[in-house]
């Protein structure tokens, strides 16, 4: 993960890192059953490179407290890592440049449910254009790579946060993830087996390698504060 965090901290794959702060790579517990996903960074995450710390994050930790979780139990990211300027909507060019990071931090983390905020992460995940509206508080059985996962989109608490319908409907279906997260992870597919081609020789047996117990003499340094790792 860390590997990934320094590749994305000097991403230049798109213009939005002429206007950009700060890489908001994401922060929370990189081993976590449950992962938020939402759209970009704003203006107070840009600034302090954590993902939801402004007024739609304050709602996101009330809710998740509601459920008895904290932000150290998840793992939260967004479609993009760096802020659109004055907020708008993610370019679908910017997407596309940004959307390998968070497959990494998917396939790394595995969790068992990602809950999509809203309509960028949603429709990215479900490679599929319906809406959120539609979609909310349903969860379905995803392959995002070589794992399967539950997929439970969400409205984005930033909507919710001027719409007292909108905040009813996020609210209700917030109180259903430890549902959701009680069916565990959903049945994997079965990794794909490589056949070789005929008179190809099959590989040795790995030799056993025994790991020295003599500590690296290079210091491994400290992730920096905006991984935000647990
Ligand atoms: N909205 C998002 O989608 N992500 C953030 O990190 C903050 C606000």
């Amino acid at each position: 993960m860390k590997a990934v965090y320094e590749q994305a901290r000097e991403c230049r794959r798109c213009p939005l890192h002429q206007t950009r702060t700060t890489v908001v790579f994401g922060s929370g517990n990189a081993d976590a059953e449950l992962m938020f996903v939402g759209e970009a960074p704003g203006a107070n995450e840009d600034r302090q490179g954590l993902p939801f710390v402004g007024q739609a994050g304050k709602l996101l930790d009330k809710l998740l407290g509601e459920i008895g979780m904290t932000r150290q139990d998840v793992f939260v990211a967004n479609v993009l890592k760096c802020r659109p300027p004055d907020n708008r909507d993610p370019q679908p060019s910017e997407i596309e440049a940004c959307s390998n990071y968070l497959r990494r931090q998917i396939e790394l983390i595995e969790p068992s449910v990602i809950c999509t905020l809203g309509n960028f992460s949603t429709k990215l995940l479900r490679a599929d254009t319906t809406g959120i509206t539609r979609l909310h508080g349903r969860a379905e059985v995803l392959e995002i790579g070589a794992r399967a996962v539950r997929l439970y989109p969400l409205y984005h608490p930033a909507a919710a946060l001027y719409t007292p319908t909108t905040l009813e409907a996020l609210r209700t279906d917030f109180h259903r993830i430890p549902q959701v997260l009680s069916l565990g992870a959903p049945p994997q597919p079965e990794p794909p087996v490589a056949i070789p081609e005929p008179g190809e020789l099959l590989p040795e047996p790995e030799e056993l390698v025994v790991e020295s117990e003599v500590p690296p003499a290079v210091a491994v340094p400290e992730p920096a504060a905006q991984l935000g790792l647990f």
